[in-house]
């Protein structure tokens, strides 16, 4: 029995049942190549403060690490924790973990995500997301209740985990005992060595199989298609091995498997069977989810359908088949224009390297790239890093609210460009978390306290001073779960879900669209069979339940001036001769997304809460039908050429209590 805090403890349910499977547990765990490096590992922690690890996707850092670290006693004097950039993967990998570990998640092993916090008295190994641990640093920055921290994933470079590289260099001169491991899945282990001081650098020995890269020139478009041909060409004429097809997003991938079910429908009326359809994707419920890791019963094939968190952050054994049309969602932000959208680019040579090398773990495997090799000689090497591409003032907050100040002169790996953070911070000017000195005001470290972008968290607290929290409260719960609406694979079926989702649109927007939902499931007892019938997600509105929200539904207007008070910034109106709509501040051409509740309305001012970019075009989604009064009063200074307002001095003070 594995006795992670150093103290006797009652054996977990998990390994009582057989002694069978724990010996084949074991045996899984000494097979993988990390085991090798064991004593090594222990040794360089012991040895140094910070080492950075390399070793290709699947070779045990994640699972293993923090348990060698574990028996190695570092849990004796406090507690190991690991970062992950996804939730998903803090997830999985605590699931696995525990099940290596023989207890049951939340004892030894734990983990924390945003609003989940699944980790108790006896954890002594806990995986969290790179924003959890910022958030916790925020409150401690001495991260006392930690021996060791591993940030995960490193490569990836997500904008928490690069601020946690400055934060934590800077937490090593304060505590000698700390101890950092940075890992990587890639060979860019000599960068992060040198941010961390030349430190000393670990290589995990390979083990991967050569895998075969055919470059398949598509017909010009329609690259879906594409890929779904070639999933079944493989299926019909390649020997076994499961296929990994990477896709861009959620709603690609239930597209993506709903055609592939109705192909493989007709392919079955030939006698062609035995192909199991997985998507995968940040927002899948994590039952789902774990089925991707269960191998297809024999004679049959399965095939997973990802973003790109199958990139790296979760191993799937058994692919021999990898697809790569080449895309990736990207947040983007373009400081000029202070615009954020969420945006399907080319991925790098190196996410592309990362792609291929998922079809080598069992055996020797075959890539397809669904472009041409002139095409992949012309992509970027690496990938930029998140710090460099999307909108700085969530970040920012934080930092100040740390007390870091001066953001320009921070340690970062990469910095940010100083027009990037200027725009972040004006928009922090904008929201009233920030003086005209850029220091941080009572109304900002309010805002800094909840774990919500810094509009959202405005929105909150205006919705506080308007008596509408709880109103305000379930839209956000229903905004950050998101996955509301059902919409099932079969056609007839889909007329019905969208009729059923009509009933709710709401005239004013799809705030209050979200908030009619919630308040109808109310009235009908939180029943799950009214979900059914209504093409709801049930897990989904007891997951906005369960962050403890009761609402009362009155005023709609004091609502949507909340959302305004924090979405002010990305205000637009009407502007029928070009037949969409121009934002106020930056003067952009926009769209209403077809999937909002606006979209056959067309109202003259609204507030949306996001652009996506297609086509180069920009659509507006989440969006609130607004009075532009409103404007001029929550942010005189953005509006002064806005439609004009001019406040009694009596509203103006009131203002003040909530910006
Ligand atoms: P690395 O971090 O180096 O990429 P991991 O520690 O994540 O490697 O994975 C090591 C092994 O554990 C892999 O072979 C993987 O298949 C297995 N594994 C990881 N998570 C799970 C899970 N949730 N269920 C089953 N096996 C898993
Ligand atoms: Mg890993």
């Amino acid at each position: 029995m594995t006795c992670l805090n150093g103290k006797k403890r009652v054996m977990g349910k998990a390994l009582t049942s057989g002694v069978r499977s724990k010996l084949s547990i074991q045996k899984q765990r000494q097979r993988l190549p990390v085991y090798k490096l064991k004593k090594d590992l222990i040794q360089a922690v012991h040895d140094n403060q910070v080492i950075v690890v390399v070793g290709e996707t699947g070779s045990g850092k994640t699972t293993q690490m923090l348990q060698y670290l574990a028996e190695a006693g570092y849990t004796t004097r406090g507690i190991v924790g690991c970062t992950q950039p996804r939730r998903v993967a803090a997830i999985s990998v605590a699931k696995r973990v525990a099940q290596e570990v023989g207890c049951r998640l939340g004892e030894e092993v734990g983990y924390a995500i945003r609003f989940e916090d699944h980790t108790g008295p006896d954890t002594v190994i806990k995986y969290m997301t790179d924003g959890k641990l910022l958030r916790e640093i925020m409150f401690d920055e001495n991260l006392s209740q930690y021996s060791v921290i591993m940030l995960d994933e490193a490569h990836e470079r997500t904008i928490n985990t690069d601020v946690l590289f400055g934060l934590l260099k800077q937490l090593t001169k304060r505590r000698p005992d700390f101890r950092l491991i940075v890992t990587s899945a890639t060979l860019n282990a000599e960068k992060f060595s040198k941010y961390f001081c030349n430190c000393q650098i670990l290589t995990i020995p390979e083990r991967e199989h050569e895998v075969k890269v055919i470059h398949v020139n598509p017909p010009e478009r329609c690259d879906l298609d594409n890929a779904l041909t070639k999933v079944l060409q493989i299926h019909l004429t390649e020997p076994k091995g499961d296929i990994l097809l990477f896709l861009t997003g959620q709603e690609e991938i239930k597209y993506a498997c709903r055609e592939l079910n109705k192909r493989m429908k007709k392919l079955g009326e030939e006698g062609v069977a035995g192909l199991i359809i997985l998507p995968v994707y940040g927002a899948l419920p994590s039952e789902m989810q774990s089925r991707i890791f269960d191998p297809a019963p024999p004679g049959k094939r399965k095939v997973v359908v990802a973003t790109n968190i199958a990139e790296a952050s979760l191993t799937i054994d058994g692919i021999f088949y990898v697809i790569d049309p080449g895309f990736a969602k990207q947040h983007m932000y373009d400081p000029e224009r202070g615009l954020d959208s969420l945006k399907v680019t080319r991925i790098s040579q190196a996410s592309a390297k990362q792609r291929t090398g998922r079809a080598g773990r069992t055996g020797p495997g075959i890539c397809y790239r669904l472009y041409s090799e002139t095409f992949y000689n012309e992509m970027s090497p690496t990938s930029i890093p998140e710090i460099q591409r999307i909108n700085l003032a969530s970040t920012a907050l934080q930092m100040k609210a740390m007390g870091i100040n001066d953001l320009l002169s921070f340690d970062f790996m990469d910095p940010p460009s100083p027009q990037a953070l200027i725009s972040s911070l004006e928009q922090l000017h904008s929201l009233g978390a920030l003086d005209a000195e850029g220091l941080l005001t009572k109304l900002g470290s309010k805002m800094a306290e909840f774990p919500l972008d810094p509009p959202l968290s405005k929105m909150l607290l205006a919705g506080v001073y308007l008596s509408c929290s709880e109103e305000i409260i379930t839209i956000i719960s229903m905004i950050q779960t998101g996955n509301i609406f059902y919409r099932p694979s079969e056609e007839e079926e889909q007329e019905e879900a969208d009729q059923k989702r009509a009933q709710f649109l709401h005239p004013e927007g799809d705030h209050l669209t979200l908030l009619a939902v919630y308040e109808a499931w109310k009235a009908n007892n939180f029943s799950a069979p009214w979900c059914f019938e209504n093409f709801v997600q049930p897990r989904s509105l007891r997951r906005v339940q369960d962050l403890g929200i009761v609402s009362a539904g009155k005023n709609s207007t004091i609502v949507r001036r909340a959302i305004a008070a924090g979405f002010f910034f990305h205000a637009a109106k009407k502007d029928p001769q070009a037949g969409g709509y121009r934002t106020i501040l930056q003067n952009q051409q926009v769209y209403i997304h077809p999937s909002s509740a606006l979209y056959h309305i067309q109202p003259d001012w609204v507030v949306y809460q996001g652009l996506f970019l297609t086509n180069n075009e920009y659509c507006m989604h989440e969006i609130t039908v607004i009075d532009p009064k409103w404007l001029a009063e929550f942010a005189p200074r953005s509006f002064k050429t806005a439609d004009s307002f001019k406040m009694s001095k009596r509203k103006r003070q009131d203002k003040q209590k909530y910006i």
